[in-house]
């Protein structure tokens, strides 16, 4: 199946693919209206406006280094997992936003290995039933997980960082796969990059992806940019992935439309497209 995301309203009513995600929540703090009939999709604590308001809500390491925009290898702010009234809202948005039909959530736990040691997060881990750090992060963020499937009556989607080296993510981000997979319909993995110049990666992250999921029920959801590439060899890549993939998501601009619609129709078609290195 092929899809797009985007945050225009006219193109995401454009029927470019067969299914739309449409960004009603951006990690910079924009919010927009939901979309009915498309997947809204919504960062979760990826919020730059949310930590410009409040510097101590953001996700910060043992020796201090806060996630703002600013923070070397970070683009944007992460609140911490654990703020309270910061999962209330979330969860109150999501209600609202899952009211409208599917949603996808982005920017889903820790912003890295090293986050969150705030105090809240260190007595919150001191208290809790577990030993290992990293256990308890994933079982913070499962719970959140788990609490937005009940609020969002259509299907919900987690976005995956794309790493699937076996651990990588628990030990990265607090997202444990096997744990998650009960409450989610799909894994979307992001696999971006402006024009694709080399792909062998592209392919390499989406198998081990398709390895590392295989035995869950919940279906893999490639997502590729079609910014300064050409239709050729974006078809090209999408014929790569299809075997590990249910859903090819094409990240999509209003001026990329024609290069998505013609990938998708030269993959539909069978037409013989370039084989990208
Ligand atoms: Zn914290």
């Amino acid at each position: 199946m092929y899809a797009i995301l985007t945050d225009d309203r006219d193109l995401a009513r454009a029927d470019v693919g067969e299914v739309t995600h449409f960004f009603a929540e951006s990690v910079d703090g924009t919010r927009r209206e939901p979309l009915a009939g498309t997947v809204n999709s919504v960062a979760c604590w990826g919020d730059t406006a949310a930590i410009r308001e409040t510097p101590d809500r953001a996700a910060v390491t043992a020796d201090g280094r806060r996630a703002t925009p600013e923070t070397d290898g970070h683009h944007w702010g992460t609140v911490c997992p654990t703020d309270p009234d910061y999962r209330a809202g979330l969860l109150e948005r999501l209600e609202r936003v899952g009211a409208a039909g599917d949603v996808r959530l982005t920017t889903l736990g820790f912003p890295g290995s090293a986050f969150c040691r705030c105090e809240r997060c260190e007595r919150t881990f001191a208290e809790s039933e577990y030993d290992d750090r990293s256990a308890w992060r994933s079982a913070v963020v499962t719970e959140f997980v788990a609490d937005a499937s009940d609020r969002v009556a259509g299907d919900l989607l987690a976005t995956l960082y794309p790493d699937p080296y076996p651990g990588h993510l628990r030990e990265r981000a607090g997202l444990a796969p096997a744990a998650l997979a009960p409450h989610v319909s799909e894994f979307v993995v992001p696999l971006c990059s402006p024009g694709y110049e080399t792909t062998y990666w592209v392919e390499t992250l989406a198998r081990g992806f398709a390895d590392e999921l295989a035995d869950l029920d919940a279906e893999l959801t490639i997502q590729l940019s079609a910014g300064n590439v050409d239709a050729d060899r974006l078809a090209g890549l999408t014929r790569r992935l299809e075997p590990y993939a249910e859903t090819i998501v094409y990240g999509t601009h209003p001026g990329d439309e024609d290069v998505v619609r013609d990938a998708i129709r030269r993959v539909r078609e069978g037409e013989a497209v370039a084989t990208p290195a």
